[in-house]
Protein backbone atom coordinates (compact mmCIF):
# COMPACT_ATOMS: atom_id res chain seq x y z
CA UNK A 1 0.00 0.00 0.00
CA UNK A 2 3.00 2.39 0.30
CA UNK A 3 2.22 3.75 -3.29
CA UNK A 4 -1.56 4.33 -1.90
CA UNK A 5 0.48 7.29 0.30
CA UNK A 6 0.18 9.58 -2.09
CA UNK A 7 -3.28 10.03 -1.61
CA UNK A 8 -4.83 10.84 1.82
CA UNK A 9 -7.09 8.86 2.83
CA UNK A 10 -10.94 9.89 3.98
CA UNK A 11 -13.15 6.73 5.75
CA UNK A 12 -16.97 7.25 6.01
CA UNK A 13 -17.42 11.11 7.00
CA UNK A 14 -20.01 12.21 8.82
CA UNK A 15 -22.10 14.84 6.89
CA UNK A 16 -21.77 17.43 9.86
CA UNK A 17 -17.55 17.44 8.64
CA UNK A 18 -18.27 18.14 5.23
CA UNK A 19 -18.57 22.12 4.05
CA UNK A 20 -21.94 23.19 2.89
CA UNK A 21 -20.31 24.74 -0.49
CA UNK A 22 -17.80 22.97 -2.90
CA UNK A 23 -15.02 24.91 -3.07
CA UNK A 24 -14.53 24.88 1.05
CA UNK A 25 -15.31 21.37 0.57
CA UNK A 26 -12.07 21.35 -2.13
CA UNK A 27 -10.06 23.58 0.31
CA UNK A 28 -10.99 21.33 2.81
CA UNK A 29 -9.94 18.25 0.93
CA UNK A 30 -6.20 20.32 -0.14
CA UNK A 31 -4.15 17.49 -1.43
CA UNK A 32 -5.16 14.27 -3.48
CA UNK A 33 -7.69 12.28 -1.68
CA UNK A 34 -8.97 8.63 -1.89
CA UNK A 35 -12.61 8.96 0.10
CA UNK A 36 -14.17 5.99 1.00
CA UNK A 37 -18.09 4.95 1.83
CA UNK A 38 -18.78 1.62 3.44
CA UNK A 39 -21.82 -0.06 1.30
CA UNK A 40 -24.79 -1.95 2.75
CA UNK A 41 -22.49 -4.63 1.10
CA UNK A 42 -19.03 -4.35 2.03
CA UNK A 43 -17.82 -7.30 -0.23
CA UNK A 44 -17.64 -5.63 -3.33
CA UNK A 45 -16.48 -2.24 -4.30
CA UNK A 46 -17.15 0.17 -7.36
CA UNK A 47 -14.45 3.41 -8.13
CA UNK A 48 -14.69 6.70 -9.04
CA UNK A 49 -12.27 8.76 -10.15
CA UNK A 50 -12.61 12.56 -10.62
CA UNK A 51 -10.53 15.74 -10.70
CA UNK A 52 -8.09 14.53 -13.29
CA UNK A 53 -8.60 17.42 -14.66
CA UNK A 54 -8.65 20.67 -12.16
CA UNK A 55 -11.36 22.84 -14.64
CA UNK A 56 -13.87 19.89 -14.60
CA UNK A 57 -15.62 20.24 -11.27
CA UNK A 58 -18.85 18.50 -12.60
CA UNK A 59 -17.77 15.13 -10.37
CA UNK A 60 -16.68 16.60 -7.56
CA UNK A 61 -19.68 18.61 -7.29
CA UNK A 62 -21.51 15.31 -7.66
CA UNK A 63 -19.78 13.59 -4.34
CA UNK A 64 -19.98 16.38 -2.20
CA UNK A 65 -23.76 16.87 -3.22
CA UNK A 66 -23.79 13.22 -2.15
CA UNK A 67 -22.11 13.53 0.79
CA UNK A 68 -24.25 16.33 1.93
CA UNK A 69 -26.96 13.74 1.60
CA UNK A 70 -25.34 11.15 3.59
CA UNK A 71 -25.30 8.86 0.72
CA UNK A 72 -25.72 5.28 1.32
CA UNK A 73 -24.07 3.02 -1.67
CA UNK A 74 -24.77 0.02 -2.30
CA UNK A 75 -21.35 -1.53 -2.44
CA UNK A 76 -18.27 -0.08 -1.44
CA UNK A 77 -17.28 3.11 -2.97
CA UNK A 78 -13.93 4.75 -3.65
CA UNK A 79 -13.99 7.89 -4.52
CA UNK A 80 -10.29 9.48 -5.88
CA UNK A 81 -10.01 13.17 -6.48
CA UNK A 82 -6.70 13.45 -8.29
CA UNK A 83 -5.72 16.72 -9.24
CA UNK A 84 -6.92 18.95 -6.49
CA UNK A 85 -4.04 21.64 -6.19
CA UNK A 86 -4.56 22.58 -10.02
CA UNK A 87 -8.23 22.92 -9.41
CA UNK A 88 -7.24 25.26 -5.95
CA UNK A 89 -5.47 27.71 -8.01
CA UNK A 90 -7.05 30.93 -8.15
CA UNK A 91 -9.57 31.19 -9.77
CA UNK A 92 -10.75 28.13 -8.98
CA UNK A 93 -12.08 25.78 -11.32
CA UNK A 94 -9.98 27.16 -14.09
CA UNK A 95 -6.70 25.22 -14.42
CA UNK A 96 -6.60 21.86 -16.35
CA UNK A 97 -3.29 21.75 -15.03
CA UNK A 98 -0.92 23.77 -13.86
CA UNK A 99 2.63 24.21 -15.59
CA UNK A 100 4.97 23.31 -15.19
CA UNK A 101 2.56 19.97 -14.19
CA UNK A 102 1.72 18.01 -17.28
CA UNK A 103 -1.84 16.86 -18.35
CA UNK A 104 -2.36 14.41 -15.58
CA UNK A 105 -4.81 12.14 -18.07
CA UNK A 106 -1.82 11.58 -20.20
CA UNK A 107 0.46 10.15 -17.77
CA UNK A 108 -1.11 6.29 -17.36
CA UNK A 109 0.02 3.73 -19.67
CA UNK A 110 3.46 4.59 -19.69
CA UNK A 111 5.83 5.59 -16.02
CA UNK A 112 6.34 8.91 -15.91
CA UNK A 113 9.13 10.79 -13.33
CA UNK A 114 8.16 12.80 -10.73
CA UNK A 115 5.23 13.46 -8.04
CA UNK A 116 2.77 13.47 -10.90
CA UNK A 117 3.71 10.13 -12.09
CA UNK A 118 3.72 8.25 -9.12
CA UNK A 119 0.52 9.92 -8.11
CA UNK A 120 -0.72 8.34 -11.58
CA UNK A 121 0.77 4.68 -10.16
CA UNK A 122 -0.80 5.54 -6.89
CA UNK A 123 -3.88 5.53 -8.34
CA UNK A 124 -3.38 2.41 -10.48
CA UNK A 125 -2.60 0.49 -7.47
CA UNK A 126 -5.31 1.68 -5.49
CA UNK A 127 -7.56 0.27 -8.18
CA UNK A 128 -5.55 -3.12 -7.97
CA UNK A 129 -5.43 -3.35 -4.49
CA UNK A 130 -9.39 -2.81 -4.07
CA UNK A 131 -10.38 -4.87 -7.43
CA UNK A 132 -13.17 -2.76 -8.20
CA UNK A 133 -16.33 -3.82 -10.24
CA UNK A 134 -15.83 -0.88 -12.29
CA UNK A 135 -14.40 2.32 -12.54
CA UNK A 136 -15.92 5.49 -13.67
CA UNK A 137 -14.01 8.51 -14.77
CA UNK A 138 -16.03 11.75 -14.66
CA UNK A 139 -15.06 14.73 -16.67
CA UNK A 140 -16.83 17.54 -18.25
CA UNK A 141 -15.56 18.96 -22.11
CA UNK A 142 -13.91 22.57 -22.69
CA UNK A 143 -16.24 23.37 -24.62
CA UNK A 144 -20.18 22.88 -24.14
CA UNK A 145 -22.68 19.80 -25.66
CA UNK A 146 -24.06 17.05 -24.61
CA UNK A 147 -23.17 13.71 -22.83
CA UNK A 148 -21.34 11.17 -24.14
CA UNK A 149 -18.78 8.19 -22.74
CA UNK A 150 -15.82 7.40 -23.86
CA UNK A 151 -14.16 3.56 -23.31
CA UNK A 152 -11.00 2.12 -25.41
CA UNK A 153 -11.63 -1.40 -25.76
CA UNK A 154 -14.60 -3.29 -27.04
CA UNK A 155 -16.79 -5.20 -24.63
CA UNK A 156 -20.36 -5.68 -23.31
CA UNK A 157 -20.06 -4.18 -20.29
CA UNK A 158 -19.60 -0.71 -21.65
CA UNK A 159 -22.86 -1.32 -22.81
CA UNK A 160 -24.20 -1.36 -19.70
CA UNK A 161 -21.81 1.18 -17.79
CA UNK A 162 -22.46 4.05 -20.20
CA UNK A 163 -26.52 4.26 -20.06
CA UNK A 164 -26.19 4.99 -16.35
CA UNK A 165 -24.84 8.62 -17.65
CA UNK A 166 -25.72 9.18 -21.71
CA UNK A 167 -26.99 7.13 -24.53
CA UNK A 168 -23.54 7.81 -26.88
CA UNK A 169 -20.87 5.60 -26.54
CA UNK A 170 -17.01 6.68 -28.54
CA UNK A 171 -15.05 3.69 -28.75
CA UNK A 172 -11.53 4.97 -29.42
CA UNK A 173 -8.33 3.23 -30.65
CA UNK A 174 -6.29 6.47 -29.99
CA UNK A 175 -3.88 6.05 -27.27
CA UNK A 176 -2.92 9.08 -25.35
CA UNK A 177 -1.77 7.78 -22.24
CA UNK A 178 -5.56 7.87 -20.91
CA UNK A 179 -6.38 6.19 -17.57
CA UNK A 180 -9.02 4.54 -19.65
CA UNK A 181 -6.21 2.87 -21.64
CA UNK A 182 -4.67 0.95 -19.08
CA UNK A 183 -6.06 -2.66 -19.67
CA UNK A 184 -4.63 -4.73 -16.62
CA UNK A 185 -6.60 -3.80 -14.00
CA UNK A 186 -9.25 -6.63 -14.32
CA UNK A 187 -11.99 -4.35 -14.30
CA UNK A 188 -13.63 -1.96 -17.06
CA UNK A 189 -12.81 1.79 -17.03
CA UNK A 190 -15.53 4.43 -18.47
CA UNK A 191 -14.84 7.66 -18.99
CA UNK A 192 -17.73 10.15 -18.85
CA UNK A 193 -17.85 13.27 -20.25
CA UNK A 194 -20.91 15.02 -18.93
CA UNK A 195 -20.65 17.94 -20.86
CA UNK A 196 -19.40 21.61 -20.46
CA UNK A 197 -18.25 22.83 -17.35
CA UNK A 198 -20.24 25.49 -16.83
CA UNK A 199 -23.58 23.60 -18.08
CA UNK A 200 -25.74 23.28 -15.54
CA UNK A 201 -27.19 19.83 -17.26
CA UNK A 202 -23.87 18.94 -16.65
CA UNK A 203 -23.64 18.37 -12.78
CA UNK A 204 -27.17 16.68 -13.16
CA UNK A 205 -26.00 14.03 -15.60
CA UNK A 206 -23.08 13.83 -13.30
CA UNK A 207 -24.91 12.98 -9.87
CA UNK A 208 -27.62 10.90 -11.08
CA UNK A 209 -25.28 8.94 -13.32
CA UNK A 210 -23.34 8.21 -10.41
CA UNK A 211 -26.58 7.61 -7.75
CA UNK A 212 -27.20 5.07 -10.78
CA UNK A 213 -23.71 3.58 -10.54
CA UNK A 214 -23.75 3.50 -7.03
CA UNK A 215 -26.64 1.73 -6.04
CA UNK A 216 -27.22 -0.71 -8.40
CA UNK A 217 -27.23 -3.87 -6.83
CA UNK A 218 -26.19 -6.00 -10.40
CA UNK A 219 -24.04 -3.41 -12.96
CA UNK A 220 -24.50 -5.77 -15.75
CA UNK A 221 -28.50 -5.17 -15.18
CA UNK A 222 -28.28 -1.69 -13.85
CA UNK A 223 -29.66 0.29 -16.99
CA UNK A 224 -31.52 -2.78 -18.66
CA UNK A 225 -35.14 -1.94 -19.04
CA UNK A 226 -37.91 -4.21 -20.74
CA UNK A 227 -37.06 -4.41 -24.32
CA UNK A 228 -40.06 -1.93 -25.62
CA UNK A 229 -38.63 0.47 -23.53
CA UNK A 230 -35.11 0.21 -24.91
CA UNK A 231 -33.36 2.72 -25.93
CA UNK A 232 -30.19 1.65 -28.64
CA UNK A 233 -27.06 3.44 -27.53
CA UNK A 234 -25.41 5.58 -30.00
CA UNK A 235 -22.02 3.92 -30.61
CA UNK A 236 -19.42 5.94 -32.96
CA UNK A 237 -16.16 3.64 -33.84
CA UNK A 238 -12.74 4.76 -35.12
CA UNK A 239 -12.59 9.07 -33.77
CA UNK A 240 -9.78 11.12 -35.14
CA UNK A 241 -8.12 13.78 -33.33
CA UNK A 242 -8.12 17.46 -35.53
CA UNK A 243 -4.79 19.02 -34.72
CA UNK A 244 -2.63 22.17 -35.55
CA UNK A 245 0.88 21.85 -37.04
CA UNK A 246 3.70 22.94 -35.44
CA UNK A 247 3.78 26.50 -35.92
CA UNK A 248 0.35 27.65 -37.12
CA UNK A 249 -2.04 29.86 -35.84
CA UNK A 250 -5.55 30.13 -34.58
CA UNK A 251 -8.66 31.84 -33.52
CA UNK A 252 -11.94 32.13 -32.46
CA UNK A 253 -14.01 34.65 -34.17
CA UNK A 254 -17.31 35.60 -37.05
CA UNK A 255 -15.28 36.53 -39.42
CA UNK A 256 -12.08 35.06 -41.02
CA UNK A 257 -8.94 36.63 -39.11
CA UNK A 258 -6.13 38.04 -41.43
CA UNK A 259 -3.28 35.75 -41.61
CA UNK A 260 -4.42 33.45 -39.65
CA UNK A 261 -4.22 29.71 -40.07
CA UNK A 262 -7.46 28.99 -39.49
CA UNK A 263 -10.58 30.84 -37.98
CA UNK A 264 -13.23 28.94 -35.93
CA UNK A 265 -16.68 30.53 -35.45
CA UNK A 266 -16.97 31.33 -31.72
CA UNK A 267 -20.05 28.77 -31.31
CA UNK A 268 -18.42 26.33 -32.56
CA UNK A 269 -19.10 24.44 -30.28
CA UNK A 270 -22.70 23.77 -31.23
CA UNK A 271 -21.19 21.55 -33.53
CA UNK A 272 -20.62 19.04 -30.59
CA UNK A 273 -22.54 15.61 -31.87
CA UNK A 274 -24.08 17.36 -34.99
CA UNK A 275 -24.45 15.95 -37.85
CA UNK A 276 -21.73 17.73 -40.06
CA UNK A 277 -22.45 17.89 -43.96
CA UNK A 278 -20.33 17.88 -46.83
CA UNK A 279 -21.80 21.29 -47.71
CA UNK A 280 -21.60 22.73 -44.22
CA UNK A 281 -18.47 25.01 -43.89
CA UNK A 282 -17.12 24.65 -40.36
CA UNK A 283 -14.15 27.29 -40.50
CA UNK A 284 -12.17 29.65 -42.71
CA UNK A 285 -9.16 28.72 -43.74
CA UNK A 286 -5.92 31.14 -44.26
CA UNK A 287 -2.90 30.67 -46.97
CA UNK A 288 -1.67 27.13 -45.84
CA UNK A 289 -5.31 25.59 -46.27
CA UNK A 290 -5.44 22.48 -45.15
CA UNK A 291 -1.52 21.96 -44.36
CA UNK A 292 -1.81 23.99 -41.57
CA UNK A 293 -3.98 20.88 -39.94
CA UNK A 294 -3.66 17.11 -39.10
CA UNK A 295 -6.20 14.44 -38.55
CA UNK A 296 -5.00 12.16 -36.55
CA UNK A 297 -5.70 8.69 -36.59
CA UNK A 298 -5.01 5.77 -33.96
CA UNK A 299 -2.00 4.70 -36.11
CA UNK A 300 -0.93 8.09 -35.78
CA UNK A 301 -1.50 9.14 -39.62
CA UNK A 302 -2.38 11.88 -41.25
CA UNK A 303 -5.46 11.34 -42.43
CA UNK A 304 -6.71 15.21 -43.22
CA UNK A 305 -7.91 14.12 -46.86
CA UNK A 306 -10.11 11.55 -46.47
CA UNK A 307 -12.44 13.89 -44.29
CA UNK A 308 -12.23 17.37 -44.68
CA UNK A 309 -11.85 19.69 -48.00
CA UNK A 310 -10.39 23.13 -49.08
CA UNK A 311 -13.25 25.32 -50.85
CA UNK A 312 -12.99 28.90 -51.35
CA UNK A 313 -11.02 29.27 -48.03
CA UNK A 314 -13.06 27.22 -45.82
CA UNK A 315 -13.03 23.86 -44.32
CA UNK A 316 -15.75 21.51 -45.18
CA UNK A 317 -16.28 17.85 -44.33
CA UNK A 318 -15.39 15.52 -47.05
CA UNK A 319 -17.46 12.73 -46.33
CA UNK A 320 -20.60 13.58 -43.24
CA UNK A 321 -18.92 13.82 -40.36
CA UNK A 322 -19.99 13.75 -36.45
CA UNK A 323 -17.61 16.18 -34.46
CA UNK A 324 -17.29 16.13 -30.69
CA UNK A 325 -15.04 17.38 -27.89
CA UNK A 326 -15.49 20.63 -30.05
CA UNK A 327 -13.43 23.64 -28.02
CA UNK A 328 -13.54 26.90 -27.88
CA UNK A 329 -10.21 27.51 -25.69
CA UNK A 330 -7.67 28.48 -27.80
CA UNK A 331 -5.26 26.99 -25.17
CA UNK A 332 -6.80 23.72 -25.87
CA UNK A 333 -7.00 23.78 -29.19
CA UNK A 334 -3.58 24.35 -29.64
CA UNK A 335 -1.62 22.56 -26.76
CA UNK A 336 -4.40 19.92 -27.46
CA UNK A 337 -6.53 19.66 -30.06
CA UNK A 338 -9.37 21.27 -31.87
CA UNK A 339 -11.83 18.68 -32.11
CA UNK A 340 -12.45 14.84 -32.72
CA UNK A 341 -14.09 13.57 -35.14
CA UNK A 342 -16.06 10.31 -36.63
CA UNK A 343 -17.21 9.50 -40.28
CA UNK A 344 -21.12 9.23 -39.77
CA UNK A 345 -20.69 5.38 -41.51
CA UNK A 346 -18.73 4.59 -38.22
CA UNK A 347 -21.86 5.46 -36.48
CA UNK A 348 -24.39 2.47 -35.41
CA UNK A 349 -27.31 2.18 -33.45
CA UNK A 350 -27.21 -0.58 -30.66
CA UNK A 351 -28.34 -2.46 -28.55
CA UNK A 352 -27.16 -3.30 -25.38
CA UNK A 353 -26.79 -6.71 -25.01
CA UNK A 354 -29.28 -8.58 -22.23
CA UNK A 355 -27.07 -11.33 -20.20
CA UNK A 356 -27.37 -10.24 -16.81
CA UNK A 357 -23.71 -11.32 -16.21
CA UNK A 358 -20.64 -9.58 -17.92
CA UNK A 359 -17.56 -12.15 -19.32
CA UNK A 360 -13.71 -11.88 -17.52
CA UNK A 361 -12.89 -8.32 -18.44
CA UNK A 362 -9.87 -9.46 -20.64
CA UNK A 363 -11.47 -12.54 -21.89
CA UNK A 364 -13.89 -10.09 -22.90
CA UNK A 365 -11.88 -7.52 -24.60
CA UNK A 366 -11.89 -7.85 -28.70
CA UNK A 367 -9.45 -6.29 -31.00
CA UNK A 368 -10.29 -3.20 -32.21
CA UNK A 369 -8.61 -3.52 -35.28
CA UNK A 370 -11.34 -5.85 -36.44
CA UNK A 371 -14.35 -3.92 -35.94
ZN1 LIG B 1 -10.93 15.97 -18.64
Amino acid sequence: MSQGSAFQELNNPPVSSIPASVEEFLQQLAVPTLLRLDGADQGRCRFVVTLLHGNEPSGLKAIHQLLLEGFRPQVTMFVAIVSVSSALAEPLFTHRFLPPLEDMNRLFTSPVAGEQGQLAQALLALIRDHQPEAVIDIHNTSGDGPAFAVCAAEHDCFYDLAPLFTHRLIITDIRLGALMEVMDLGCPILTVECGGANQRLSDYVAIEGLRRFLTASNLAEAASLPKEEKLALDIYRHPVRLELQKGASLCYADTPCEGVDITLPTQIDRRNFGIARVDSPLAWLGPKGLDALRLVDARGQNVIDQYFVARQGKLFPRVTLKLFMVTTTPRIALSDCLMYAVKESYHQLEEAPTDDHWPDFFAGVGSLSSG
